[in-house]
């Protein structure tokens, strides 16, 4: 029977912390309880919710290896006067540069705790981080402190990908991971804004597979969708995507369709669910309060992707917290990213082995960066 105690390692397919980092000047070397105290009298909640992550609360999780995004919004998409991480629409030059400053923010957090922060961007560099995790497990004698958090770069929307000319310099800089779309690029159509995958976009999957890029679906339109899964040669995945099939009612492209979700499966790919109250429940607000949604709605969309895989080889998880919303957007029995483990009984439950637990709360992630890393 899994143990309470955390026993298993936790890889989060999706993070916006450089965007974080930059909007609200957060510390995630900080618990989240400590981050919430010191944000009591700013704006920050009432933007983006309370905070649900910190490298303490990594730690309590055992959350390992996280895929830490580079994230801007074109104008049109703006939150607020004060969300100024944004580009003016078609500006690929201002997108460039704001997706450079969070590449940055990353080695500097990465250079400025390398205690707390690793890049992972081979394999070397993921098993000796694993390494770290393994020797770090309850009373090993060979323990010494807390292991490093590693990050793994993606890029969510590549707008600032000037031309497919120049995706060797992000690939040097340490990104795996592009996906194409967030809004609708001219790469390709993308949420509330449908559409194919553009000549240009053909052209960034083949420099992104000549490369040896994973290719993350997540937020592109479904048109787009099924195009990349026939045209592109490398690995695929949707970082953070719930399935449509659970959101009857909800309008919307963000969601995997079944065609989609058959299509991934196809092609052998990892799907991160997300654990966010508006991706569970239809209609859900913020006013409803979060305890209407439980984890057994996250659960329900794990299982939707096992059941469909046939096995426990292909769900995973991407939370996308701090990503937008917070504490009061997730179900109720989640006060951090560390109690992402109570999954553990409730799919133990529903039958899971705990090697299937394993592999969803982190495996299927690692089996997939062991096959694609350099
Ligand atoms: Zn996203």
């Amino acid at each position: 029977m899994s143990n309470q105690n955390s026993n298993y390692l936790i890889v989060d397919g999706h993070q916006d912390l450089a965007w974080n980092i930059l909007a609200f000047g957060r510390d995630y070397t900080r618990s989240a309880a400590e981050t919430r105290r010191l944000e009591l009298a700013t704006d920050t909640p009432a933007r983006n919710g309370d905070t649900l992550l910190g490298y303490p609360d990594y730690q309590h999780g055992r959350v390992a290896l996280i895929f830490a995004t580079l994230f801007a919004a074109p104008d049109r998409r703006k939150l607020g006067d004060w969300d100024f991480l944004c580009y003016p629409d078609d500006d690929i030059e201002a997108a460039h540069r704001l997706y450079s400053q969070q590449l940055d923010t990353y080695h500097q957090l990465i250079n400025d705790h390398p205690d707390k922060f690793k890049l992972v961007s081979n394999r070397a560099e993921l098993e000796s981080l694993l390494e770290l995790w393994v020797t770090a497990q309850g009373d090993n004698p060979l323990r010494t402190n807390d292991p490093p958090v590693g990050l793994l770069i993606l890029m969510e929307n590549a707008e600032a990908v000037r031309s497919p000319a120049e995706l060797d310099l992000w690939w040097n800089r340490g990104i795996r991971i592009i996906g194409p779309a967030w809004a609708g690029t001219r790469y390709c159509g993308g949420t509330r804004e449908p559409g194919p995958l553009t000549a240009e976009g053909y052209a960034l999957l083949e420099g992104m597979a000549e490369l040896g890029f994973i290719l993350d679906l997540s937020h592109m339109d479904e048109e787009a969708v099924l195009q990349a899964l026939d045209a592109y040669p490398g690995r695929i995945i949707a970082s953070h995507a719930n399935a449509q099939a659970l959101l009857k009612g909800l309008d919307s492209n963000r969601h995997l369709t079944d065609r989609m979700l058959s299509g991934l499966l196809a092609r052998d790919a990892v799907i991160g669910v997300v654990p966010a109250n508006g991706f569970l429940l239809p209609g859900w607000k913020e006013q409803g309060g979060r305890e209407t949604v439980t984890l057994e709605h996250v659960v329900a969309q794990i299982d939707y992707v096992c059941q469909a895989a046939g096995d426990a080889n292909h769900a995973a998880i991407g939370s996308d917290f701090d990503g937008g919303f917070g504490l009061q957007s997730v179900p109720g029995t989640i006060n951090s990213i560390a109690d992402l483990q109570k999954l553990a009984p409730l799919l133990s439950a529903k039958g899971y082995r705990d090697e299937d637990v394993a592999a969803i709360f982190g495996g299927n992630w690692l089996s997939l960066l062991r096959e694609s890393l350099p």
